[in-house]
């Protein structure tokens, strides 16, 4: 008998890992591990808050080893390299070996530079609660920088009114902050009322977007836009596009165009071997799933209760049935607009439903009380 190995302490790993904990006794003495490159658990769509200085980041950011504890769930601190699925092995960037009975793989997604090493190291990312840190830390010693983000599908958009929001909280009189799109409109693929709404909400902001535009160059001094504007005393965040983790990208098996695992119905995709979050490739309707808390949380859920139903000896696993309960693209000037539950929802009362989703999907109710506090009470 082997372990039950989580690679990923985000939403997918923890709900995985919270299920299992739930049904020790039919694991039958298997250990459940989870590994994970960091030490927290960031909760990823309040990052832009944080940007912002809406919140403080002890509210987004978990301790994985105490939250386990609780579950008693082993942790391992370490940065997965490979993940062997004939041997059933998973080998840590220090060279430490875990081999495993079950695996599911959740380490989610990352920044994609699409190989521009220059760009990389230029640019400011938010993938982690420190990545927030940073840019605010940035935002509030230079206000005068000009802030450019490239990309402009959510979380450009999120990024750029929260910068905003802030420097005129700070009562900057002179900012510039520009959203760069190489698609013909931002937040591409959603329908037109929404991207109208959000293009009214940014000029309300005094966000610059270029649409149809790419970045050219990026010099220490100056940055070029493919319309022939030039940017100087620039700080440059990229949010153009996400990949999974080298560790997922590298496997044998099936990946679609973003490195996402291609699983069968029951998120199983080798011998023993889950996905579930942004690194498992879903189809519905012949399309991945989009990446969203709902779903990762759900999947992590089917993939845990599947490694249950092979330990009870069953054969037959449960499938997943995707239910999508909606969108929303929240701006930091209290606003937001999207569907829930197929209605369409804008304004104050989109943004208050965007929180209390996030309040509802806090790990604790200390993290839950802190944003409460944060978000309306200051
Ligand atoms: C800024 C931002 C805002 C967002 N806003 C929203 C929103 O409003 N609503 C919504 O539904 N979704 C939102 N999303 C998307 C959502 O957060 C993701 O879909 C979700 O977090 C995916 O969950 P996951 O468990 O797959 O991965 P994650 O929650 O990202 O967790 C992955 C974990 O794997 C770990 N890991 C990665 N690589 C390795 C490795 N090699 N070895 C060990 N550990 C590793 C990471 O450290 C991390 O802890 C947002 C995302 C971002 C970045």
């Amino acid at each position: 008998m082997g372990d039950v190995v989580i690679i990923g302490a985000g939403f997918a790993g923890l709900e995985a890992a919270r299920v299992l904990a739930k049904h020790r006794k039919a694991l039958g003495g298997r250990r459940v591990i989870v590994v994970d490159a960091k030490r927290t658990f960031d909760f990823l769509p309040m990052l832009p808050d944080l940007i912002g200085g809406r919140i403080l980041k002890d509210r987004v950011v978990v301790d994985v080893a105490e939250y386990l504890e609780k579950l008693r769930v082993s942790f391992e601190n370490g940065t997965v390299v490979s993940i062997d699925t004939a041997s059933r092995e998973v080998r840590l960037e220090e060279g430490h070996l875990l081999s495993y009975e079950f695996l599911v793989v959740c380490c989610g997604s990352m920044t994609n530079f699409y190989g521009a090493e220059d760009m990389a190291r230029r640019s400011l990312k938010l993938d982690t609660a420190e990545d927030a840190v940073k840019i605010q830390n940035t935002v509030a010693t230079y206000p005068q920088k000009k802030y450019v983000i490239v990309g402009g599908g959510y979380t450009g958009l999120e990024i750029a009114t929260n910068i905003a929001q802030g420097l005129r909280r700070r009562r900057t009189k002179k900012y510039e902050v520009h959203i760069v799109e190489r698609q013909d409109d931002i937040v591409g693929g959603l329908p037109e009322g929404v991207r109208d709404y959000c293009r009214m909400n940014l000029c309300r902001l005094k966000v610059h977007v270029h649409t149809g535009v790419s970045l050219k160059t990026a010099t220490d001094g100056k940055l070029a836009l493919s319309n022939g504007l030039e940017i100087d005393d620039y700080l440059l965040i990229w949010t153009a596009g996400v990949q999974t983790p080298e560790c997922v990208r590298k496997m044998p098996q099936g990946k679609d165009a973003q490195g996402r695992l291609k699983v069968e119905k029951s998120l199983r995709f080798a011998d023993g071997a889950f996905a579930a979050g942004d690194a498992a490739g879903f189809l519905r309707n012949k399309r991945p799933l989009r990446m969203a808390v709902q779903f990762s949380l759900n999947e992590g859920r089917l993939a845990a209760s599947n490694i249950v139903r092979l330990c009870r000896g069953k054969k037959r696993l449960a499938s997943y049935k995707p239910v999508d309960l909606g969108y929303l693209v929240p701006m930091a000037n209290r606003c937001a607009c999207g569907f829930v539950l197929f209605f369409p929802v804008r304004g104050f009362v989109a943004w208050m439903l965007h929180y209390v989703m996030c309040i509802y999907r806090s790990l604790t109710w200390r993290h839950r009380l802190g944003i409460v506090r944060d978000m309306f009470l200051r």
